[in-house]
């Protein structure tokens, strides 16, 4: 059977990833487990690079804003107090024939009957609701008083702290708490690459404000998140707003919009942007007994905030990332044949490395001294790679495969042997236009920061 051309561009992105140590499958030499990855030297440099300008622009960058970093293990009846204990599930059905475990809302339809995606078979059980909380026990005994639960969400931790943040940050409505951190879902089918895993990173805020202002905020939230992917290099044509209709949505919920990419396996969400009521904040005061109430000092009048909830997946925006910069052009080898060149188009904001240096000859002394001082000059500025080995233009080409957006290269013209003029001046090479500026060494800091950050 043919591949279409987007499973064809997946498997090549796939295989780029594990190649150049973007991302590998977790415990690879024991047969890997399912639905669990561990990102490599550059992934991790990228995926830190993304968390770190989400934390600019939704905490530094803002005066409404403050941060969490919250525990994974939390009691047991925060699970039980958000609903997530009884109803955190999703419907799972059994194939007869194959004996795969299948989500039910994901099976195919032929002539009107549901099917096993995996053999075809049409002897399904009925759906039934599976937990997606990986269940764990707190001390040495293991037993219903010791269990409790990997977070599914990080927002859980945002609103039981929600009292104690409000005193020590004494801001006033609107004002948000914003988390990035690990969370775990058992899900049925871990799928289409690390888009659907067990293990995931989410980035997350809890916008909390007055009830009539709730829609407000929720349009605002949708339109900031729209900016920010843009910001990082996903245009605003592969990105969309599905406004989720009332019988998809949490009762709880007013309001919520999925914010989908054009994913080679299909448009699927990258973040949520919920309005979400007072549900949850009411949900934990009712059940621990504690005030979880606002004192409003101008009206002198208590109530529970309204929350609006932008919930990011940092694997998601990883894997959308490395898609969208996936490109294929022509570029002339050494002896200027046409070849194909593997490019990573990343924006350079989050690009895992920023610039590399290449002293032109590794065997010229003077020419390796300089790269290596050029290397110690910008490196309190970004993450510099130095490359001293092969030909200049298959050191541009490993570097244009993992998206490194700039090139510094050290000639005989740096050390001012052919025009004086041109001593402590290096060529800059852009990784997109593959085009070449002389530029002086000492500018070189000051012009890089300007285009990474
Ligand atoms: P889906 O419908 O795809 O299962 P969801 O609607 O259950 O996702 P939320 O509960 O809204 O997801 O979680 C917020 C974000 O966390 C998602 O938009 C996604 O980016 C990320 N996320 C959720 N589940 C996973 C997962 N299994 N693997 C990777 N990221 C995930």
């Amino acid at each position: 059977m043919n591949k279409s051309p987007d499973a064809h561009r997946m498997e090549k992105i796939v295989s780029l990833c594990k190649r150049r140590g973007f991302i590998f499958q977790s415990s690879e030499i024991y047969g890997g487990l399912n639905g669990c990855w561990d990102y490599g030297p550059l992934g991790v440099e990228l995926k830190r690079n993304l968390k770190d300008y989400w934390w600019r622009i939704m905490v530094h960058e803002r005066d409404d804003v403050v941060g969490l970093d919250g525990s994974i293990l939390m009691n047991r009846a925060v699970w039980k107090a958000s609903g997530h204990e009884d109803t955190f599930t999703d419907p799972m059905v059994d194939c007869r024939s194959c004996k795969a475990r299948l989500r039910a809302d994901q099976l195919v339809e032929k002539n009107g009957i549901k099917q096993c995606p995996n053999c075809g078979g049409k002897d399904l059980t009925a759906p039934r609701a599976f937990n997606l909380m990986f269940k764990t026990f707190v001390g040495a005994t293991e037993d219903e008083s010791s269990l409790t639960y990997l977070r599914p969400e990080t927002a859980q931790a945002i609103f039981v702290q929600f009292k104690n943040i409000l005193e020590v940050s004494r801001k006033k409505l609107p004002f948000g708490i914003a988390q990035i951190g690990k969370a775990f879902r058992n899900e049925i089918n871990p799928r289409n690459f690390t888009f659907r895993s067990r293990e995931f990173e989410q980035m997350e805020l809890e916008y909390f404000c007055r009830a009539e202002e709730g829609m407000q905020w929720l349009d605002y939230w949708k339109e900031e998140r729209l900016k920010f992917y843009e910001n990082i290099g996903i245009p605003r044509d592969n990105l969309h707003a599905l406004t989720v209709p009332d019988e998809e949505r949490a009762f709880y919920s007013k309001g919520t919009y999925d914010i989908e990419y054009d994913f080679p396996f299909g448009r699927q969400e990258l973040e949520g942007v919920a309005y979400r009521t007072d549900y949850d904040l009411s949900q934990h005061q009712k059940a621990s007994g504690k005030s979880l109430e606002y004192f409003d000092e101008e009206t002198k009048q208590k109530f529970i905030p309204h929350v609006v909830e932008p919930s990011a997946g940092v694997d998601r925006t990883v894997l959308a990332l490395i898609c969208e910069a996936y490109s294929e052009d022509e570029a002339p080898d050494e002896k200027g044949k046409m070849e194909t060149r593997i490019v990573l188009r990343f924006h350079p904001r989050i690009a895992p490395i920023k610039c590399a240096v290449f002293p032109l000859l590794k065997n010229k002394q003077p020419l390796v001294a300089k790269a290596k001082e050029i290397v110690a000059l910008l490196r309190p500025h970004m993450y510099v790679f130095y490359d001293e080995t092969g030909a200049i233009g298959r050191r541009y080409r490993r570097q244009d495969e993992i998206g490194t957006p700039f090139g510094v290269t050290v000639d005989f013209e740096t050390l001012g042997e052919k025009d004086p003029a041109l001593r402590d001046t290096v060529t800059l090479r852009d990784r997109d236009s593959m085009k070449q500026e002389r530029v002086p060494v000492k500018d070189l800091p000051s012009i890089l920061v300007s285009r990474i950050s």
